[in-house]
């Protein structure tokens, strides 16, 4: 069986970040596998500007962007196979694949990178009464249809869900010369940026239903209208505040799912918030050797996060490959990191004050809307890190970095919680 020292599942923003940094980190025998045609993952249909501000401090489209680091990754000859997709990584970390050119074959690695990216949560998921009429598209269908294919899916459109997918899709059918009558959104609060808010919908005059969702579908074979309704504290709509707009088109935006049914199937631990692996500070799964970045690992807001922490990820695998028994080692001593008091989740979920570099960035998701709250980390009892915020959403990834020093200055601590307090 051909062996490899990093093989890289997936050639998106954080696959291919990934692979660059372990290569710059001396790891050069590195194989990319991608299931598409080309590199770049679902930026290839982003083509609105946004993208790079943190990376590159100029505003890039999708494209653009993923451009940067396809060039980078042919510059340094890193091997990628396109066309090629992984059905399967076992536990001792032989990836198998299939594409046309070689049939099935598998690879041994020494070390694997999961940047499989994630998938919108389908129409079957949402259980709306009705028909199942053509013009019902996930917001990322109708991207790529637009975008890539050049297809109109429809001309009155509405759109349930105001994730950010959502959010620059009716900016794009507007500009497509479509109408879009609103954007119903179940929870009383927006899924995406607030800068997305602003440039997409209210720039363009689209109204944001809050605390809204689609009660019905009207049509047999193409939908026809939809009926919008008000919903109560417990999310379901009430009777009588529906709401008729007539419609040839209705678009989905009402979350995303990481792809990791090849992480569950070679015993990868996932975290049931996140439903990404469950990692420690080098972004290593529970597998020793299996490392996860990007979309894969939790949802992203913004790709440069993606593409930071896939560096870190690469840089960790290629560590791993020069000196594995150190970061598999079990008596390392490991502290959890606990979300609480309104916080989520944590990427990572453990830490190791003697395998962390001299600062460690862990990103997090409210689970609501505050405001004038302060973000705070304590290690043991001690408080270590009291940051005022005006606003947090769920939308919004949220971060604070921990420093190794307050850490290897703490040797007993049982946990690190990471949590919100009242001003
Ligand atoms: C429809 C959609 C639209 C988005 N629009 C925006 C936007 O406008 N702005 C923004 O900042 N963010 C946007 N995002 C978020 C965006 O996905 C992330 O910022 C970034 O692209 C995540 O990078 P990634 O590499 O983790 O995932 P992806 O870009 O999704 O890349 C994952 C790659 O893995 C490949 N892959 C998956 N499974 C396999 C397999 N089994 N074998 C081989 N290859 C595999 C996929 O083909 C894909 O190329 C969007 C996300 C989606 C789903």
């Amino acid at each position: 069986m051909e062996t490899r020292d990093l093989v890289v599942i997936g050639g998106g923003p954080a696959g291919l970040a990934a692979a660059i940094s372990a290569y710059e980190e001396g790891c050069t025998d590195v194989l990319v596998l991608e299931r598409d045609v080309m590199l770049g993952g679902i930026l290839n249909q982003c083509i609105h500007n946004g993208f790079g501000l943190h990376t590159f401090r100029e505003e890039l489209t999708g494209p653009e962007y993923a451009a940067r680091y396809v060039d980078r990754a042919r510059e340094l000859g890193i091997e990628c196979e396109l066309g090629t997709m992984v059905v399967d990584v076992s536990a001792d970390r032989v990836v198998t694949a299939v594409s046309p050119a070689r049939g099935v074959f598998s690879v041994q690695a020494r070390s694997v990178v999961l940047a499989m990216g994630c998938r919108e949560r389908p129409r079957g998921a949402l259980g709306i009464p009705g028909f199942r009429p053509a013009g019902i598209y996930s917001a990322g269908t109708a991207q790529r249809l637009v975008n890539i294919e050049g297809q109109m899916p429809g001309r009155e459109v509405v759109i349930l869900g105001s994730g950010d997918i959502g959010l620059i899709m009716a900016r794009r059918m507007t500009l497509e010369g479509a109408h879009v009558a609103c954007v119903a959104e179940l929870m009383p609060y927006s899924g995406g940026l607030k800068r997305n808010i602003v440039q997409c919908l209210d720039d363009f005059g689209i109204p944001l239903l809050l605390s809204h969702t689609i009660s019905r579908i009207e049509g047999k074979r193409r939908v026809e209208a939809v009926w919008v309704s008000e919903v109560g504290p417990d999310l379901k709509p009430i009777a009588g505040t529906e709401v008729r707009y007539p419609c040839d088109t209705l678009l989905l935006s009402v979350g995303l799912l990481p792809e990791n049914e090849l992480s569950r199937a070679a015993g990868v631990e996932l975290s049931p918030v996140t439903r990404g692996p469950v990692v420690d500070e080098s972004l290593q799964t529970s597998i020793p050797g299996v490392f996860a970045c990007g979309n894969v690992l939790h949802v992203h807001d913004l790709v440069d996060y993606v593409s930071q922490e896939a560096a870190m990820a690469g840089r960790c695998a290629a560590r791993f490959v020069a000196d594995g028994a150190r970061l598999s080692e079990q008596d390392e001593r490991e502290v959890p990191l606990v979300a609480t008091g309104g916080v989520r989740y944590t990427v990572p979920a453990r830490v190791s004050a003697s395998r962390m570099d001299d600062k460690l960035t862990v990103r997090f998701r409210v689970d609501n809307v505050y405001k004038d709250r302060y973000v705070s980390v304590y290690v043991g009892d001690e408080r270590l890190l009291h940051k005022k915020k005006r606003v947090m959403a769920p939308g919004e990834m949220e971060e604070v970095v921990l420093k190794r020093a307050d850490l290897v200055a703490r040797p007993d601590a049982e946990r690190i919680v990471v949590t919100l307090e009242e001003v």
